[in-house]
């Protein structure tokens, strides 16, 4: 620890982030409190059984390319406190409306092969960032500094800076791959002929080869279970049904806290300790699209019209780039998409834990405008029908949340942004200030998906936020 006077750190919110956070402090010699609002840890990282007993479903995130490639988290002895990744066949799968679907497998080769004219053009822009794919996330999943590896850092950037739509398309002369690429760009929740939105294409492309889209098993509850069972052999304590409503009594001398909340959340418990300049800042902060998510009880797999999907925990619905682009579109234009792109999550296939025998769970959504109320749950499961007729038929529950019910389960999820915030290029690297993870108030900082890098079950930012507090910076 560098600040010998930091003793104790209260973090408020157990998120990955939070729970990251605390670990990195407790690691450091400090005391640590993690204080949860719910009667559960785990933020976006929580499980339960919202259609029918028996049957799991993940509230928030389901699959974790980010999470198996964590540079924190692989530090950690997670194994050990409960988690198991499993690794399904493919990592996604993405239909198209002539009954097969695009593939993106574990092997370049094997996800080449099904590439037509583009494998070459394919296999140039990957494999040399999954070759030093463990270097490149260390200098990317963090907050932006001089790379330790610069050849593959700029390799990257220069694909990564550009939108996916133009990415794609110079790159690539068929809707196969077009198609799949941009599909793995929209999680960004951007328009996809933003700036940058490219990156998030490449990252989650290469983690897809090097670390496999993996789902936990048991739910990504177990995340967070393995991440507080560590903290509490490290003698951290988390308390939970504690909702902190001002930072008053948890800021002292020798002491630091650490929000694991967006700059909305952070106004709410500490406006009243930060100057009126940075207030504005927080205020600023942009939170763009929403998600609408829908779970299902199943009585069977979905029954997909290309056997591809069923080796896959992720499918991405969407047809080709166009339609992909006309979607992720909508959002910033306030509008809702007809044919939405949906993502969706098939964990029952590859762990039997998550259904009673036979059945299964099916997780989906697709973006809206932020803070929608309107109903998608016809338009995604059109989107479903089209490549898996008969659907409907399978289902015996569903749940459906919108970003109103999201943002009333977790106030990180605000009109139900999913990511801590827009990941524009605005906010991209300097998030949600230029100050990153400290404050002006001495002792306080922000540890959530709102400090770099961003959204997704990482915990880089809750380290990142940590080791500033233990540098007292
Ligand atoms: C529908 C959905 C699907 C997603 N899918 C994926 C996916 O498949 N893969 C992936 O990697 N990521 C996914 N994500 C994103 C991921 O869940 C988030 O990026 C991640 O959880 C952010 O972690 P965090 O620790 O910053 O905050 P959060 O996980 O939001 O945790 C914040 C915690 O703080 C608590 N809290 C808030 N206010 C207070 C208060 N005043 N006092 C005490 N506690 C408080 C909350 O209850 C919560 O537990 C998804 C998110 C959603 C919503």
């Amino acid at each position: 620890m560098n600040n010998p006077h930091l003793q104790q750190a209260a973090v408020i919110g157990s998120g990955p982030n939070g729970l990251a956070a605390a670990i990195e402090l407790a690691r450091g010699g400090c005391s640590v409190r993690v204080l949860e609002a719910q009667e559960t840890v785990g933020g976006g990282t929580r499980s339960g059984e919202l259609t029918l007993p028996g049957f799991v479903h993940d509230i928030c995130s389901a699959v974790h390319p980010l999470g198996v490639a964590s540079p924190f988290f692989r530090t950690l002895p997670l194994a050990s406190h409960g988690l198991e990744w499993i690794q399904p066949p493919a990592s996604l799968a993405h239909p198209l409306d002539d009954g097969t679907a695009v593939m993106l497998e574990k092997s370049i080769a094997e996800t080449c092969a099904n590439l037509g004219e583009d494998a070459a053009a394919y296999r140039k822009l990957i494999e040399p960032l999954v070759d030093d794919w463990e270097n490149l996330f260390a200098d990317l999943l963090g907050p932006i500094r001089f790379p330790k590896h610069p050849l593959t850092f700029v390799r990257f950037g220069l694909s990564a800076m550009r939108s996916a739509n133009g990415l794609a398309k110079s790159h690539f002369k068929d809707e196969r791959a077009r198609a799949i690429f941009t599909g793995i760009a929209a999680h960004s929740m951007l328009s996809l002929d933003q700036a940058f939105s490219a990156s998030f294409g490449l990252v989650l492309a290469v983690a897809g080869h090097a670390v496999g889209w993996a789902v936990p098993r048991g739910g990504s509850q177990k995340i967070a279970d393995s991440l507080a069972s560590y903290l509490r052999s490290l003698g951290g304590e988390i308390v939970v049904n504690s909702r902190v409503e001002s930072i008053d009594d948890l800021l002292k001398p020798e002491s630091a806290v650490l929000c694991d909340l967006t700059p909305r959340g952070l106004l709410k418990v500490a406006g009243h300790h930060l100057p009126k300049n940075y207030r504005r800042k927080l205020e600023r902060y942009r939170y763009d699209a929403g998600a609408f998510k829908i779970d299902w009880a199943l009585s069977e797999p979905i029954p997909w019209k290309s056997a591809g999907c069923a080796r896959a925990a992720t499918v991405h619905l969407g047809g080709t780039l166009e339609e992909i682009a006309a979607s992720e579109n909508s959002p910033s234009k306030g509008k809702h998409a007809e044919k939405p792109f949906v993502l969706l999550a098939q964990p029952s296939l590859f762990d039997s834990t998550r259904a009673p025998e036979g059945k299964h769970t099916a997780w989906a959504y697709c973006h809206v405008p932020n803070g929608s109320t309107f109903d998608m749950t016809e338009r995604i499961e059109n989107q479903i029908e089209r490549f898996a007729p008969g659907f409907r038929d399978c289902i015996i529950k569903r749940k459906t949340s919108s970003p109103a019910d999201m943002e009333r389960y977790n106030a990180n999820l605000v009109g139900g942004n999913i990511n801590g915030g827009s990941q524009d290029i605005r906010q991209l690297f300097l998030r949600p200030t230029r100050q990153l993870y400290s404050t002006p108030t001495k002792g306080l900082y922000i540890c959530s998906a709102s400090t770099p890098p961003g959204g997704g079950v990482h915990g880089m930012c809750g380290y990142f936020a940590a080791q500033a507090a233990l540098k007292g910076g």
